[in-house]
C-alpha cells in the first residue's frame, strides 16, 4: 500500500509538484486531474502561441505522464464530477493547482461594454480553449487600448501587431489569426497607470515588441526622463534600467514607418470606457477595442487538513513558468512531510476516469497531424465535442 495524491489542475505548478513529490517518493501514486480533456493548463491556454519555445516545457511534463504511477484524469471537474469532500476522503493529500482563470476588473464605468475584453478571455480564445470560442469582432477595429504594463499586455499587443506571416508557424487558432490579419488595425496603445520605471515588462519581451514586422513601437521621450527606483533590489533595478533604455530606442523610432503603431503610454489611469473611446486621467483616447491585462483572480477552493495550494492558486498571479518549479518543489516537500506522518488510506479508487493519457495523446496526434501540412506545430481541436470524440475513440 502506498499513499495516493490528487493534484487538481494539470498546469505547470501541478506538474512541477508531481515532479517534486516523485523525487522524494518514487513509489507515490499521483493523479493529475483537469476539467479540460487536455493537460498543461496555462501552457496550452495562456502562453502566447508565438512563444513555442516556452510551450516546449510540456516535453518535461510528458515525461511525468509516462511514469507508471502517474495518471492524467482529464474531463473531471472537482465540485461537479467528484466533490472536494470525496477527493479529501479518497486521497492521502490533495494539491490545489488550479491557477487563476478570472480576469480582474478595473472597477470603472463602461467596463462591461461588449468591446471590453479581459486578457484571459482574449488569449484563451486565440489559444483554442473550448470554453472561449467567441472572440471580439475585429472587423472594424482600428484602435486598441491595452491596459497594463506587464508581460501579458506585451503578449496581447504583439499578437495583435503581428501579421499573417509572423503567425504562420504558430499554433494560434487559424480563424483567430485570420481575424487579426484582416482587421483594419492601425494603432495599439499600451497603457500604464504608473511611469515606465515601474513597468513589470521583462527585457526580452519588451525588445521583442520592437522587432515586430508590421508594427513600429513608439513612445514619448518626455516620459522617460526617470530612473529605476534606487530602493529596488539590484536585479529589479537593472531590469527596469534596461527597460528604460529599450523604451528610449522606441522613442527614436519614426511614426508611420510601418502600417501599424504600438504606442507605449505612461502615467495614464483608466477612468471610464465608452463606445469608441477610453477616458484616461491624461485625456480621452479613441479605442474600438479595450483589452485589460491587469492580473487575474482564482476560484475558491476548500482549505483544510491535507489540502495544499500551489502556484498561482497559492501566491497570486505573478511569476513565470520556471518560477513555479522551485515553488512547487517547496510545496511538494511540505506534502511529503505530511504524508510521512500518516498511514496510507485504504479504499477503492476514487477517480472516475474519463480521459486518460492515451485519450490526450489521441488529441495530441490529431492536432499535430492537422498542423503538419500547414507548417504549423499543431491545429488545435477547439470544441468540447471534437476533443471528447477524438479522445474517447480509440
Ligand atoms: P503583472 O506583471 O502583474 O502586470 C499587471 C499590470 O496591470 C501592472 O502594470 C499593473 O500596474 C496593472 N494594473 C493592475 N491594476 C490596474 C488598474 N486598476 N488600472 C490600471 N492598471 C492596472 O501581470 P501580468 O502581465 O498579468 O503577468 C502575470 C505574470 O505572468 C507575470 O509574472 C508575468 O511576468 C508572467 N508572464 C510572463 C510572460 C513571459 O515570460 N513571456 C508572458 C506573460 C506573463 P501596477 O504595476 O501599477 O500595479
Amino acid at each position: 500500500m502506498t499513499h495516493r495524491v490528487a493534484i487538481v489542475g494539470a498546469g505547470p505548478s501541478g506538474f512541477y509538484t508531481a515532479d517534486g513529490l516523485l523525487r522524494g517518493r518514487p513509489d507515490l501514486r499521483i493523479d493529475l486531474i483537469d476539467r479540460l480533456p487536455t493537460p498543461f493548463g496555462l501552457v496550452r491556454a495562456g502562453v502566447s502561441p508565438d512563444h513555442q519555445g516556452t510551450k516546449a516545457v510540456v516535453r518535461q511534463f510528458e515525461r511525468l505522464l509516462a511514469q507508471p504511477d502517474v495518471r492524467f484524469a482529464g474531463n473531471v471537474e472537482i465540485g461537479h464530477d467528484l466533490s472536494w469532500d470525496e477527493l479529501q476522503e479518497g486521497y492521502d493529500a490533495v494539491i490545489v493547482a488550479t491557477g487563476m482563470v478570472i480576469d480582474r476588473k478595473l472597477g470603472i464605468p463602461g467596463e462591461d461594454l461588449p468591446h471590453v475584453w479581459g486578457s484571459w478571455k482574449f488569449v484563451a480564445w486565440l489559444n483554442g480553449h473550448p470554453d472561449f470560442r467567441q472572440g471580439p469582432d475585429l472587423s472594424a477595429v482600428r484602435r486598441v487600448a491595452v491596459i497594463g504594463n506587464g508581460n501579458v499586455a506585451l503578449d496581447v499587443a504583439r499578437l495583435l501587431a503581428k501579421g499573417r506571416e509572423e503567425m504562420a508557424k504558430t499554433d494560434i487558432v487559424p480563424e483567430a489569426g485570420e481575424a487579426i490579419a484582416v482587421a483594419p488595425l492601425a494603432e495599439i496603445h499600451v497603457i500604464g497607470r504608473r511611469g515606465p520605471e515601474h513597468a513589470s515588462f521583462t527585457n526580452n519581451e519588451l525588445v521583442e515588441m520592437g522587432r515586430v514586422g508590421r508594427a513600429v513601437a513608439l513612445t514619448d521621450a518626455a516620459a522617460l526622463a526617470v530612473q529605476a527606483p534606487a530602493s529596488d533590489p539590484t536585479p529589479e533595478r537593472l531590469r527596469k534600467a534596461k527597460n528604460l533604455e529599450i523604451l528610449r530606442g522606441f522613442a527614436g523610432n519614426k511614426a508611420g514607418s510601418k502600417p501599424l503603431a504600438v504606442h507605449f503610454r505612461f502615467n495614464a489611469s483608466p477612468v471610464a470606457i465608452r463606445p469608441g473611446e477610453i477616458e484616461l486621467s491624461t485625456g480621452t483616447l479613441p479605442a474600438d477595442l479595450v483589452i485589460t491585462c491587469i492580473g487575474y483572480r482564482g476560484e475558491d477552493f476548500p482549505e483544510g487538513e491535507g489540502v495544499f495550494a500551489v502556484g498561482w492558486a497559492r501566491r497570486g498571479p505573478t511569476g513565470t513558468i520556471p518560477t513555479n518549479r522551485a515553488d512547487s518543489h517547496a510545496v511538494a516537500r511540505e506534502v511529503l512531510a505530511w504524508l510521512s506522518e500518516r498511514d496510507p488510506k485504504s479504499g477503492p479508487d476514487p477517480m472516475p476516469l474519463s480521459i486518460d493519457v492515451a485519450g490526450w495523446h489521441r488529441i495530441d496526434k490529431a492536432e499535430i497531424a492537422a498542423g503538419t501540412p500547414l507548417g504549423r506545430p499543431r491545429v488545435k481541436l477547439v470544441d468540447w465535442k471534437s476533443l471528447l470524440d477524438v479522445a474517447q475513440n480509440d
